[in-house]
């Protein structure tokens, strides 16, 4: 298996759910370590860069409107596998296909407002990695045990 960094954002409908916490938890519950996060609101040319790849696609304008609607949480996961395992995490893009226990399962609205996106592949990761950090502020720490 292959450590790797992977994106996460926890994405407003998360915030404002109150499930920061939770969805953290179950990053490092499922052995994910985080090397860094933090809180920001996205402008809309932020939310229409990120999201560039989906420009063509029907839900494109609504899903940058949701994402500029209120603070997000990013995080960089790392760990063996990190890409899938946060996917698998996550669950199916939308909840009502989601496998029980995953976070959107548990806390997403619909296909739109899903809580939580992570990056789905290597190139992806590093691209996304570095839209919202510099090198510098991934940290690098061993987990120990409780
Ligand atoms: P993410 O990229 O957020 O981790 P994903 O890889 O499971 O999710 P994508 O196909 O990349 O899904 O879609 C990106 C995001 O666009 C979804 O997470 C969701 O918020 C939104 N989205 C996807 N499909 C639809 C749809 N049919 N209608 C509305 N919004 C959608
Ligand atoms: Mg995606």
């Amino acid at each position: 298996m292959a450590k790797e960094r992977t994106l996460s954002i926890i994405k407003p409908d998360g915030v404002k759910k109150g499930v920061i916490g939770a969805c953290l938890a179950a990053f490092e519950a499922k052995g994910l370590k985080i090397v860094a996060t933090k809180m920001l609101h996205l402008s809309r040319p932020q939310a229409e860069a990120f999201y560039a790849v989906h420009r063509e696609r029907p839900f494109y304008k609504s899903l940058v409107e949701f994402m500029t609607t209120g603070p997000v949480v990013v995080s960089v996961l790392e760990g063996d596998d990190a890409i899938a395992k946060n996917r698998e995490i996550m669950g199916a893009t939308n909840p009502a296909n989601a496998a029980e226990g995953t976070l959107r399962k548990l806390y997403a609205s619909g296909i739109e407002e899903n809580t939580v996106h992570g990056s789905d592949a290597p190139e992806t990761a590093a691209t996304e990695i570095s839209f919202f950090f510099a090198a510098s502020e991934l940290q690098s720490y061993e987990r120990v045990k409780k």
